[in-house]
């Protein structure tokens, strides 16, 4: 009997097995068995790997060298689960961030209910041996890299490393996961790197944290171990919730860089820790103290059950069944909370984000697709945020529905247009689940059929300006930055669709010009982002006004602008290292009138390379 070939071919893998350090090499060596395998997606690669959204180029610019790269689609590698860890193999580091890398943007897709794509055609180019130094960075420039380096250890304080050995940071999870965020956080919001307030750095850097932290609960093995190892204390020291201890120690600081506990509580700090990342550090310990608030409840019964109701946990070891499913729940909880902070981003402003704005869209995109909320995340969120002193701007109340964001039915704005808008974007976006791939023929249509849409979204944006919460001024343009359809699936298991849009817009001349003198370099500029259902109506507006000195533009753009200046004032007040000064005074500011008495000025817009230049990652 003849079989048709087709029949024949073997079925393309789901997934792809390879091994990684699950924290770095330093934790692998002392605990003795911190490897671990986990699986991505399964694409076709090139040597490098080069696949569909990463290409890992693996040339050592201190040695001026092109280290072999790795075929990770060769039979013997495919049927060993990838190279075995090693810190002296430039494949398996190369190896080792694509695996993170890839596990990363699978999770950032669950959460955006979409696929997810770099600008265009780009790839992100990773370098795991780009220079000699202790530091990584992603650079946006050209579509966007993410830059490894490596250096010795500190020979007189090396920590528990060899004098003088070399580390890698991109043989770290830790960095490679930070450092991919920032990445993706630029992708989602591009205009984060205008600082106009004091958390907007900090919020880049506090949230690759986070993010880096909660990935450390989805490695198999790692959780369970140390669940034993505390007995079930997420709060104990531990690689858990420690970040980059190799780094941290290798550098003399005898310990890890930062952490998921940070400092107590104290609502003091928000007012004088400024530098992003250690800003950052607070919107973490916000975040970390929900998760473990939450923790606690998720697993009181078990606790109840394996204690027959006293809650006191006999001396000794656990018991593995117990461990396992306390596991389980911080595995669980972990994941939801981290879906709940990428969800967030389908409110954030396009422009200016706080940390107030963060929790207000955590808040919201959670009781969207959980209204029950049995262990009580969202309130442990917002008392966590409490207790460091965040508040979100103009909430009437502490409770759930308060600090999420208003209902947009009293803006009584038209729905989008359904044939124009909605429908194209959600059969863009139910397309792209079934294939990853830019669709290669049909990329005409496909740019089309964009234009169409952005089309239709600036017309509806101008005509609807003032509801919106933009300027209707006909000097000042209205850009539509993004757009797209999100697929979520509700804890009723339904499907709940939205469309989601973001709008920004230059400030006025006048008010530019005046930014130019009093305040540097600031880039004054509004933005709003729309979500709509999917039958067109209009669900939340979160704007932030072009800021702008006339009060018939509006109170909200006046006292935008009065917090810019605001912003500059504290920034002067403080002598900052690094980035956020404009070292070149004469370069940036011709004008010797302007220079008098500026030495902090804030450089107007970075790249967040600069911002991770003048600090560890
Ligand atoms: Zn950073």
């Amino acid at each position: 009997m003849a079989i048709p070939e087709a029949a024949l071919a073997y079925p393309e893998p789901r997934r792809r097995s390879l091994q990684i350090y699950a924290v770095d090499p330093m934790i692998a060596r002392l605990s003795g068995n911190e490897v671990v395998t986990i699986t991505v997606p399964y694409e076709t690669l090139k040597a490098g790997p080069s696949g569909e959204l990463v290409q890992i180029i693996d040339y050592d610019a201190a040695n001026r060298v092109f280290y072999t790269p790795v075929d990770l689609d060769d039979p013997t590698i495919l049927a060993q689960d990838g190279l075995a860890p090693s810190e002296r193999d430039p494949r398996f580091h190369q190896q080792m961030v694509y695996a993170v890398t890839s596990a990363l943007l699978e999770n950032f897709e669950r959460g955006l209910g979409r696929r997810f794509r770099w600008r265009g055609a780009d790839r992100l180019r990773i370098f795991p041996h780009a220079f000699q130094g202790e530091n990584a960075l992603f650079d946006d420039a050209e579509g966007g890299s993410l830059r490894f380096g490596y250096f010795r250890t500190d020979p007189r304080n090396p920590g528990r490393n060899l004098p003088g050995q070399w580390v890698f940071s991109c043989l770290s999870h830790d960095i490679i996961v930070h450092e991919t965020t920032h990445a993706l956080v630029d992708r989602l919001r591009p205009l984060y790197k205008e600082a106009t307030n004091i958390d907007v750095y900090a919020f880049h850097e506090g949230f690759a944290d986070a993010v880096a932290l909660f990935q450390h609960f989805a490695l198999p093995d790692l959780l369970a171990r140390y669940i034993q190892a505390n007995r079930g204390d997420l709060t104990a020291r531990s690689p858990l919730v420690e970040l980059a201890q190799q780094f941290g120690e290798s550098t003399g600081r005898g310990r890890a860089l930062r952490d998921a506990l940070g400092e107590p509580p104290d609502p003091s700090r928000l007012a004088n820790v400024l530098e992003p990342h250690a800003r950052g550090s607070i919107f973490v310990a916000a975040i970390f103290d929900a998760y473990f608030t939450s923790y606690q409840a998720a697993i009181a019964d078990l606790i109840r059950i394996a204690t027959a109701g006293s809650g006191q946990l006999p001396p000794g070891a656990l018991h593995p069944d117990l461990v396992a499913r306390v596991a389980g729940e911080a595995r669980e909880l972990a994941q939801r909370m981290l879906m709940m902070c990428i969800r967030a981003f389908q409110y954030l402003p396009p422009v200016d984000v706080t940390f107030g704005d963060f929790l207000r869209s955590a808040v919201t995109a959670d009781s969207d697709l959980y209204p029950a909320d049995p262990f009580r995340v969202r309130s442990a969120l917002i008392e966590g945020f409490r207790k460091r002193g965040i508040y979100p701007d103009g909430v009437s109340g502490l409770a759930d529905d308060a600090v999420a964001w208003p209902s947009a039915a009293e803006l009584d704005l038209p729905p989008l247009d359904r044939s124009a808008i909605v429908e194209p974007l959600v059969m863009e976006t139910a397309l792209g689940f079934r294939s990853r791939g830019l669709p290669k023929a049909g990329a005409d249509v496909e740019t089309k059929a964009a234009g169409g849409v952005a089309k239709a979204l600036w017309a509806y944006a101008k005509k609807n300006a003032v509801a919106l919460g933009l300027s209707p001024k006909p000097g000042l343009k209205i850009r539509v930055q993004a757009f797209h359809a999100v697929f979520r699936m509700g804890s009723n298991g339904l499907l709940k669709i939205n469309v989601v849009v973001q709008l920004v817009q230059m400030a006025d001349a006048d008010v530019r010009a005046k930014a130019a003198a009093d305040f540097g370099g600031v880039v004054l500029r509004g933005g709003t982002t729309l979500v709509a259902d999917v039958d067109g109506e209009i669900r939340h507006v979160v704007s932030r006004p072009a800021p702008a000195l006339d009060s018939a533009d509006g109170d909200a753009a006046v006292a935008r602008l009065a917090s810019v200046a605001d912003f500059v004032d504290q920034f002067d007040s403080v002598d900052l290292p690094g980035p956020w000064r404009v070292d070149d005074l004469d370069a940036a500011w011709p004008s010797a009138a302007f220079r008098q008495g500026l030495s902090n000025r804030i450089a107007a817009s970075l790249t967040l390379g600069q911002l991770d230049s003048g600090f560890p990652w």
